[in-house]
């Protein structure tokens, strides 16, 4: 069933831009991203931020030689090797694995001729779900190009996977990184919106609807404090196609960053993405969920309701204009949201842009960060494999839920 029946498969690119990934470019980072490979290079996850203190330890262009990987990785690493088509391994030395998504393995890889690191997202194709979502994503990025959106350099194709060599983002994922701070205050967190948003805007303007904006998916492009950050993972994303009606129908996305009018089966359009958008922002000032439950049925049923509140740490601290912001994108009706380009435009946004020193909010956002990852780590790791619908199985579970939820509100309204 995929993501649901009437899946709104992205259209073949016909853009000029198509031409932008053909060639292999010049790697323009920081040479001190190894570090975080050196730490992290056998977690599932992208490296988190280093210690600012450590930032440039390692210059030059290659892992220092005492610090080379460990036997079990250099296994790991082989296995994977064996696994990748003989073209790709003849460009690229695979270093590490870096990332495991739900139908695809994403490596750390080092171009053989000019040593320059990347990232090989490898998906395998085989199956229908993987296609589609590699279609998804190829077709979308096939047609970008902008600062704060992973950037797409070749594709290898064989008859049952699809090589996408990469941009490497090797900063961490956002929320790591304001745990690793020391402070965090409003201005720092219009800074990563106003990143997020020129992104969103891009996509959007080019008919482009991520449709799984979520913190895991904003990846620093480096460790330092300078970094920008990035949109990956376009699996999910709907590109509009000429004469269209703009329209999207498909139920997918991630529960908790899901907007009402998807869950309540109404054709939607790309303010999905502006609600998802809501949601991180509130987690951003927080460090907690706007919608948050254990329960699915009570969870829609809050976000249909629209029901969140600005209440415990560190609300109190938190501006009105920034809690208007949040208010403007969590908007139930979709024609009540801000677009991206409004949401720059947002007094919030342009006022923090300005202003020097703000209330440093970061103990009780990465205390609540820190209090939500361990329930996380407590929950199994089936649960946490069910947060995102990205997978068939889980997707079939969002539609199960979603008709459920829909049978049980008729039936109200019928009582
Ligand atoms: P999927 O779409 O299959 O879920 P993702 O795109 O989410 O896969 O990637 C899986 C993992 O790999 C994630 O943890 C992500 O952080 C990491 N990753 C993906 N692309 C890159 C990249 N260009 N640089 C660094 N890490 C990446």
């Amino acid at each position: 069933m995929g993501c649901g029946t009437s899946k709104v498969l992205p259209e073949p690119t016909r853009d000029v831009q198509l031409d932008l990934v053909k060639k292999v470019e010049p790697y323009t980072g920081r040479d001190d991203i190894y570090k975080c490979f050196i730490k992290d290079h056998c977690k599932i996850k992208a490296g988190s931020p280093s210690p600012p203190q450590h930032a440039n330890s390692y210059p030059g262009n290659h892992l220092p030689a005492n610090l080379s990987q460990p036997e079990p990785c250099k296994n790991k690493v082989a296995k994977y090797c064996a696994k990748f088509d003989t073209r790709v391994t003849a460009k690229y030395d695979i270093k590490a694995l870096i990332g495991r998504g739900s139908f695809s393995h994403v490596v750390r890889v080092e171009h053989r001729a000019t040593k320059q690191p990347y990232a090989i997202k490898m998906i395998e194709t085989k199956y229908r779900e993987g296609r589609e979502v590699c279609e998804s994503e190829l077709s979308v990025l096939r047609r970008v190009r902008h600062t704060n959106i992973i950037q797409l350099i070749e594709v290898f194709e064989t008859q049952d996977c699809v090589y996408m060599v990469m941009e490497l983002a090797t900063g961490g994922e956002l929320f790591d990184r304001i745990i690793a701070k020391g402070s965090f205050t409003e201005r720092d967190a219009t800074r990563v919106l106003q990143m997020v948003l020129d992104g969103v805007k891009y996509l959007h303007m080019l008919g482009i609807t991520h449709r799984d904006l979520k913190p895991e998916n904003l990846l620093y492009y480096h460790p330092g404090t300078d970094s920008k950050i990035m949109i990956t993972d376009f699996g999910l994303a709907s590109a509009w196609k000429k004469g269209d009606d703009c329209l999207m129908k498909t139920t997918c996305g991630t529960p908790e960053y899901i907007a009402p009018e998807i869950l309540v089966r109404k054709p939607y359009t790309n303010s999905v993405d502006m609600w998802a958008l809501g949601v991180i922002s509130y987690i951003l000032l927080s460090g907690t969920m706007p919608f948050e439950d254990d329960n699915r049925t009570r969870l829609y049923r809050q976000i249909l309701k629209g029901k969140y509140s600005y209440s415990g740490e560190p609300w109190p601290s938190v501006s009105n204009l920034a809690k208007d912001f949040i208010d403007r994108l969590l908007a139930v009706d979709p024609s009540d949201r801000m677009t991206a380009l409004q949401a720059l435009k947002h007094p919030w946004v342009v006022s923090m842009a300005a202003s020097s020193s703000m209330k440093n909010l970061h103990r009780s956002i990465s205390q609540n960060l820190l209090k939500r990852a361990s329930s996380c780590c407590q929950s199994t790791k089936s649960a946490q494999s069910n947060r995102s619908t990205k997978s068939n199985k889980s997707r079939r579970v969002l539609e199960w839920e979603l008709r459920e939820l829909n049978l049980r509100y008729q039936q109200q309204y019928a009582g």
